[in-house]
Protein backbone atom coordinates (compact mmCIF):
# COMPACT_ATOMS: atom_id res chain seq x y z
CA UNK A 1 0.00 0.00 0.00
CA UNK A 2 2.88 2.25 1.09
CA UNK A 3 3.98 1.77 -2.71
CA UNK A 4 1.27 2.25 -4.25
CA UNK A 5 0.19 5.75 -2.31
CA UNK A 6 3.76 6.87 -3.37
CA UNK A 7 3.30 6.61 -6.83
CA UNK A 8 -0.30 8.50 -6.41
CA UNK A 9 1.33 11.28 -4.75
CA UNK A 10 3.51 11.23 -7.07
CA UNK A 11 1.45 11.67 -9.63
CA UNK A 12 0.50 15.29 -9.32
CA UNK A 13 3.56 16.97 -8.61
CA UNK A 14 5.47 14.83 -11.82
CA UNK A 15 5.81 14.77 -15.56
CA UNK A 16 3.09 14.02 -17.85
CA UNK A 17 4.51 10.42 -17.47
CA UNK A 18 2.18 10.58 -14.85
CA UNK A 19 -0.68 11.74 -16.57
CA UNK A 20 -4.31 10.24 -15.96
CA UNK A 21 -4.28 9.81 -19.46
CA UNK A 22 -1.00 8.03 -19.82
CA UNK A 23 -0.75 4.04 -19.64
CA UNK A 24 2.64 4.23 -17.46
CA UNK A 25 0.79 4.59 -14.30
CA UNK A 26 -1.32 1.77 -15.10
CA UNK A 27 1.02 -0.61 -15.82
CA UNK A 28 2.97 0.56 -12.60
CA UNK A 29 0.03 -0.32 -10.38
CA UNK A 30 -1.23 -3.28 -12.02
CA UNK A 31 2.27 -4.81 -11.57
CA UNK A 32 2.45 -3.90 -8.30
CA UNK A 33 -0.81 -5.73 -7.34
CA UNK A 34 0.23 -8.80 -9.16
CA UNK A 35 3.22 -8.65 -7.45
CA UNK A 36 1.58 -7.68 -3.89
CA UNK A 37 -0.28 -10.74 -4.51
CA UNK A 38 2.00 -12.99 -5.23
CA UNK A 39 3.89 -12.40 -2.53
CA UNK A 40 1.45 -12.97 0.41
CA UNK A 41 -0.05 -15.84 -1.65
CA UNK A 42 3.22 -17.52 -1.95
CA UNK A 43 4.90 -17.46 1.61
CA UNK A 44 5.72 -21.53 1.39
CA UNK A 45 8.28 -20.68 -1.70
CA UNK A 46 10.14 -18.15 0.66
CA UNK A 47 10.17 -21.00 3.80
CA UNK A 48 13.15 -22.41 4.67
CA UNK A 49 13.66 -26.10 5.66
CA UNK A 50 14.83 -26.41 8.89
CA UNK A 51 18.71 -26.45 9.15
CA UNK A 52 20.66 -29.93 9.31
CA UNK A 53 22.09 -30.19 12.28
CA UNK A 54 25.93 -29.07 11.85
CA UNK A 55 29.13 -30.80 14.22
CA UNK A 56 29.57 -27.83 16.75
CA UNK A 57 33.08 -29.32 17.52
CA UNK A 58 34.89 -27.13 15.70
CA UNK A 59 33.45 -23.90 16.91
CA UNK A 60 33.85 -25.04 20.82
CA UNK A 61 36.96 -26.36 19.84
CA UNK A 62 37.78 -22.75 19.19
CA UNK A 63 36.12 -20.99 21.73
CA UNK A 64 38.39 -23.31 24.15
CA UNK A 65 41.67 -23.04 22.77
CA UNK A 66 44.30 -24.12 25.22
CA UNK A 67 45.78 -20.25 23.85
CA UNK A 68 43.63 -18.39 24.65
CA UNK A 69 44.24 -19.55 28.59
CA UNK A 70 45.97 -17.19 29.90
CA UNK A 71 46.98 -18.95 33.00
CA UNK A 72 47.54 -22.15 31.85
CA UNK A 73 50.26 -24.32 33.60
CA UNK A 74 52.53 -25.47 31.76
CA UNK A 75 56.14 -26.75 32.91
CA UNK A 76 58.04 -24.16 31.68
CA UNK A 77 55.99 -21.40 33.23
CA UNK A 78 58.29 -18.85 34.20
CA UNK A 79 58.81 -18.74 37.84
CA UNK A 80 57.41 -22.51 38.33
CA UNK A 81 54.25 -24.03 40.04
CA UNK A 82 54.72 -21.50 42.95
CA UNK A 83 54.69 -18.43 40.96
CA UNK A 84 51.83 -19.65 38.11
CA UNK A 85 49.46 -20.38 42.06
CA UNK A 86 50.64 -16.70 42.66
CA UNK A 87 49.93 -15.65 39.36
CA UNK A 88 46.22 -17.45 39.14
CA UNK A 89 44.65 -17.43 42.87
CA UNK A 90 43.99 -13.40 42.36
CA UNK A 91 42.30 -14.37 38.72
CA UNK A 92 40.63 -17.01 40.04
CA UNK A 93 39.13 -15.20 43.15
CA UNK A 94 38.20 -12.44 40.43
CA UNK A 95 36.33 -14.86 38.46
CA UNK A 96 34.36 -16.24 41.51
CA UNK A 97 33.33 -13.15 42.34
CA UNK A 98 34.88 -13.23 45.86
CA UNK A 99 36.11 -9.51 44.95
CA UNK A 100 32.45 -8.12 45.02
CA UNK A 101 31.73 -9.69 47.93
CA UNK A 102 34.34 -8.23 49.77
CA UNK A 103 33.60 -4.99 48.24
CA UNK A 104 29.91 -5.49 49.69
CA UNK A 105 30.29 -7.74 53.00
CA UNK A 106 33.74 -7.57 53.74
CA UNK A 107 32.93 -5.42 56.50
CA UNK A 108 30.44 -8.12 58.17
CA UNK A 109 31.88 -9.87 61.54
CA UNK A 110 30.24 -13.36 61.07
CA UNK A 111 27.63 -14.24 64.01
CA UNK A 112 27.40 -17.76 65.14
CA UNK A 113 24.93 -19.04 67.58
CA UNK A 114 24.05 -22.30 68.91
CA UNK A 115 21.39 -24.89 70.05
CA UNK A 116 22.28 -27.29 73.13
CA UNK A 117 24.82 -30.16 72.28
CA UNK A 118 23.29 -33.55 72.21
CA UNK A 119 25.66 -36.12 73.30
CA UNK A 120 26.25 -39.50 70.62
CA UNK A 121 28.51 -42.41 70.91
CA UNK A 122 31.66 -41.08 71.42
CA UNK A 123 31.27 -37.94 70.50
CA UNK A 124 28.88 -34.76 71.00
CA UNK A 125 26.35 -32.98 68.27
CA UNK A 126 25.25 -29.52 68.22
CA UNK A 127 23.01 -27.33 65.85
CA UNK A 128 24.85 -23.90 65.17
CA UNK A 129 23.93 -21.21 62.51
CA UNK A 130 26.22 -18.64 61.02
CA UNK A 131 25.32 -15.34 59.51
CA UNK A 132 28.27 -15.06 56.82
CA UNK A 133 26.77 -11.88 55.30
CA UNK A 134 24.16 -9.47 56.52
CA UNK A 135 21.40 -11.47 56.94
CA UNK A 136 22.41 -14.65 55.22
CA UNK A 137 22.22 -17.28 57.77
CA UNK A 138 23.88 -20.80 57.07
CA UNK A 139 22.89 -23.81 59.14
CA UNK A 140 25.79 -25.97 60.01
CA UNK A 141 26.47 -29.49 62.69
CA UNK A 142 28.93 -29.28 64.96
CA UNK A 143 30.26 -32.37 65.97
CA UNK A 144 33.23 -32.47 68.24
CA UNK A 145 35.16 -35.88 69.66
CA UNK A 146 35.44 -36.22 73.48
CA UNK A 147 38.40 -35.13 75.24
CA UNK A 148 39.80 -31.56 75.30
CA UNK A 149 42.15 -31.44 72.04
CA UNK A 150 43.45 -30.38 70.08
CA UNK A 151 41.03 -31.53 66.84
CA UNK A 152 42.58 -30.90 63.18
CA UNK A 153 39.16 -29.30 61.19
CA UNK A 154 37.38 -30.58 58.89
CA UNK A 155 34.60 -28.67 56.96
CA UNK A 156 32.44 -30.97 55.05
CA UNK A 157 30.40 -29.06 52.59
CA UNK A 158 27.79 -31.58 50.73
CA UNK A 159 26.76 -31.25 46.95
CA UNK A 160 22.84 -31.85 45.59
CA UNK A 161 20.96 -33.24 48.51
CA UNK A 162 18.25 -31.00 49.63
CA UNK A 163 19.24 -32.09 53.08
CA UNK A 164 23.06 -32.48 52.88
CA UNK A 165 23.90 -31.36 55.87
CA UNK A 166 21.59 -33.74 57.82
CA UNK A 167 23.01 -36.41 55.44
CA UNK A 168 26.41 -35.94 56.42
CA UNK A 169 25.72 -35.52 59.97
CA UNK A 170 23.72 -38.77 60.52
CA UNK A 171 20.81 -36.82 60.94
CA UNK A 172 18.20 -38.67 59.14
CA UNK A 173 14.58 -37.83 58.80
CA UNK A 174 12.93 -40.98 58.10
CA UNK A 175 14.02 -44.63 57.87
CA UNK A 176 14.57 -44.54 54.31
CA UNK A 177 17.09 -41.47 54.26
CA UNK A 178 18.97 -43.37 57.44
CA UNK A 179 18.98 -46.39 55.27
CA UNK A 180 20.20 -44.97 51.71
CA UNK A 181 22.78 -42.54 53.32
CA UNK A 182 24.61 -45.04 55.50
CA UNK A 183 24.55 -47.86 52.14
CA UNK A 184 26.39 -44.99 50.51
CA UNK A 185 28.39 -44.16 53.37
CA UNK A 186 27.41 -40.60 52.77
CA UNK A 187 27.25 -39.39 56.72
CA UNK A 188 31.17 -38.69 56.70
CA UNK A 189 30.91 -35.72 59.28
CA UNK A 190 29.97 -38.76 61.60
CA UNK A 191 32.93 -40.83 60.25
CA UNK A 192 35.02 -37.97 60.49
CA UNK A 193 34.64 -36.96 64.22
CA UNK A 194 34.96 -40.59 64.98
CA UNK A 195 38.44 -40.28 63.44
CA UNK A 196 39.50 -37.82 65.89
CA UNK A 197 38.55 -34.28 63.20
CA UNK A 198 36.07 -31.42 64.76
CA UNK A 199 33.54 -32.22 62.01
CA UNK A 200 31.36 -29.11 60.47
CA UNK A 201 28.42 -29.87 58.01
CA UNK A 202 27.13 -26.77 56.55
CA UNK A 203 24.76 -26.29 54.43
CA UNK A 204 25.48 -25.52 51.10
CA UNK A 205 23.58 -22.62 49.47
CA UNK A 206 21.25 -23.40 46.82
CA UNK A 207 21.47 -27.08 47.65
CA UNK A 208 20.50 -27.70 50.76
CA UNK A 209 16.52 -26.47 51.36
CA UNK A 210 17.38 -24.52 54.44
CA UNK A 211 20.00 -22.76 52.50
CA UNK A 212 17.70 -21.90 49.62
CA UNK A 213 18.32 -18.15 49.71
CA UNK A 214 17.00 -17.56 45.99
CA UNK A 215 14.28 -20.18 45.12
CA UNK A 216 12.88 -20.22 41.44
CA UNK A 217 10.14 -18.32 42.66
CA UNK A 218 8.55 -17.67 38.99
CA UNK A 219 9.48 -20.54 37.53
CA UNK A 220 12.05 -19.11 35.14
CA UNK A 221 14.51 -21.62 36.71
CA UNK A 222 13.45 -25.22 35.76
CA UNK A 223 12.27 -25.17 39.13
CA UNK A 224 16.13 -25.50 40.45
CA UNK A 225 16.90 -23.27 43.06
CA UNK A 226 20.22 -23.80 42.43
CA UNK A 227 20.57 -22.45 38.83
CA UNK A 228 18.18 -19.78 40.04
CA UNK A 229 20.92 -19.21 42.75
CA UNK A 230 22.99 -18.79 40.48
CA UNK A 231 21.29 -16.47 37.00
CA UNK A 232 20.45 -13.85 40.31
CA UNK A 233 24.50 -14.12 41.35
CA UNK A 234 25.72 -13.82 37.81
CA UNK A 235 23.60 -10.38 37.92
CA UNK A 236 25.77 -8.83 40.56
CA UNK A 237 29.35 -10.20 39.36
CA UNK A 238 29.25 -12.83 41.79
CA UNK A 239 29.12 -16.99 40.96
CA UNK A 240 27.09 -19.59 43.22
CA UNK A 241 30.54 -21.33 43.46
CA UNK A 242 31.81 -18.30 45.12
CA UNK A 243 29.11 -17.97 47.31
CA UNK A 244 29.49 -21.17 48.92
CA UNK A 245 33.63 -20.77 49.36
CA UNK A 246 32.64 -17.28 51.09
CA UNK A 247 30.48 -19.42 53.49
CA UNK A 248 32.93 -22.16 54.18
CA UNK A 249 36.20 -19.75 54.63
CA UNK A 250 33.37 -17.71 56.71
CA UNK A 251 32.92 -21.26 59.11
CA UNK A 252 37.22 -20.98 59.16
CA UNK A 253 37.52 -17.76 60.44
CA UNK A 254 35.26 -19.20 63.16
CA UNK A 255 35.77 -22.48 63.77
CA UNK A 256 40.01 -21.58 63.33
CA UNK A 257 39.72 -20.09 66.80
CA UNK A 258 38.27 -22.66 69.31
CA UNK A 259 40.14 -22.95 71.71
CA UNK A 260 40.41 -27.01 71.34
CA UNK A 261 40.93 -26.86 67.26
CA UNK A 262 44.43 -27.23 65.75
CA UNK A 263 43.92 -24.35 62.69
CA UNK A 264 47.66 -25.93 61.35
CA UNK A 265 45.33 -29.13 60.09
CA UNK A 266 42.04 -28.54 58.25
CA UNK A 267 40.34 -30.42 55.96
CA UNK A 268 38.32 -30.08 53.13
CA UNK A 269 36.30 -32.67 52.09
CA UNK A 270 32.90 -33.27 50.09
CA UNK A 271 31.05 -35.25 47.38
CA UNK A 272 29.86 -34.28 43.74
CA UNK A 273 28.57 -30.18 44.01
CA UNK A 274 30.35 -29.92 47.56
CA UNK A 275 33.43 -31.81 46.11
CA UNK A 276 33.16 -28.23 43.52
CA UNK A 277 33.24 -26.45 46.65
CA UNK A 278 36.20 -28.08 47.97
CA UNK A 279 37.75 -27.98 45.08
CA UNK A 280 37.67 -23.94 44.85
CA UNK A 281 37.80 -23.25 48.75
CA UNK A 282 41.46 -24.80 48.72
CA UNK A 283 42.44 -23.08 46.05
CA UNK A 284 41.28 -19.82 47.32
CA UNK A 285 42.04 -20.27 51.11
CA UNK A 286 45.58 -21.38 52.16
CA UNK A 287 44.61 -22.21 55.40
CA UNK A 288 42.73 -25.19 54.21
CA UNK A 289 45.74 -28.28 54.22
CA UNK A 290 44.14 -31.34 52.68
CA UNK A 291 41.27 -30.70 49.89
CA UNK A 292 39.55 -34.22 49.04
CA UNK A 293 36.87 -32.96 46.45
CA UNK A 294 35.34 -36.85 45.94
CA UNK A 295 33.51 -37.20 42.77
CA UNK A 296 34.13 -34.24 41.40
CA UNK A 297 37.10 -33.93 39.80
CA UNK A 298 35.35 -33.65 36.63
CA UNK A 299 36.76 -31.42 33.26
CA UNK A 300 34.95 -28.04 33.18
CA UNK A 301 34.61 -28.61 29.68
CA UNK A 302 35.32 -31.88 28.29
CA UNK A 303 37.85 -32.41 24.85
CA UNK A 304 34.63 -32.06 22.80
CA UNK A 305 33.88 -28.66 24.20
CA UNK A 306 30.71 -30.28 26.13
CA UNK A 307 29.62 -29.53 29.92
CA UNK A 308 28.52 -31.77 32.07
CA UNK A 309 28.52 -30.34 35.72
CA UNK A 310 25.40 -28.54 37.42
CA UNK A 311 24.54 -25.04 35.58
CA UNK A 312 25.56 -23.51 39.53
CA UNK A 313 28.62 -25.17 38.99
CA UNK A 314 29.93 -22.35 35.87
CA UNK A 315 32.31 -19.96 36.47
CA UNK A 316 31.74 -17.13 33.94
CA UNK A 317 35.42 -17.02 31.78
CA UNK A 318 36.27 -19.71 33.64
CA UNK A 319 38.27 -21.18 30.34
CA UNK A 320 39.64 -18.07 29.71
CA UNK A 321 42.05 -18.22 32.89
CA UNK A 322 42.98 -21.96 33.15
CA UNK A 323 44.02 -25.17 31.62
CA UNK A 324 40.67 -27.38 31.41
CA UNK A 325 40.37 -29.09 28.43
CA UNK A 326 41.25 -32.94 29.58
CA UNK A 327 41.19 -33.55 32.65
CA UNK A 328 41.98 -30.91 35.38
CA UNK A 329 45.04 -31.81 36.25
CA UNK A 330 46.50 -27.90 37.18
CA UNK A 331 43.83 -26.91 40.07
CA UNK A 332 44.30 -23.59 41.34
ZN1 LIG B 1 23.19 -27.12 40.83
Amino acid sequence: MMMLQTLVTAKSRMSPLFDSDHPCLIVLVSLYIVFAASAHGDDKSLVRPAPKPVPVESYLKRLYEPENQRFSFTADYSGGFDQWQADARPLLQQLLGLDVIVEQAGDHQPTVEHEDSIERDGYSIQRGTIETEPDIFIPFWLLRPQGEGPFPLAILPHGHDRLGHDTYAGVFHNESHAKDSLAQDRDVAVQAVKRGYLAIAPAVRGLATEADKVPDAYKRHGERACRSHLMHCILAGRTAVGERVWDMSRLIDWAGELPEVDAREILMMGNSGGGVVTLYAAACDERITVAVPSCSFSVIASEEGRIFHCDCCAIPGILEGRQTTGYQRNAF
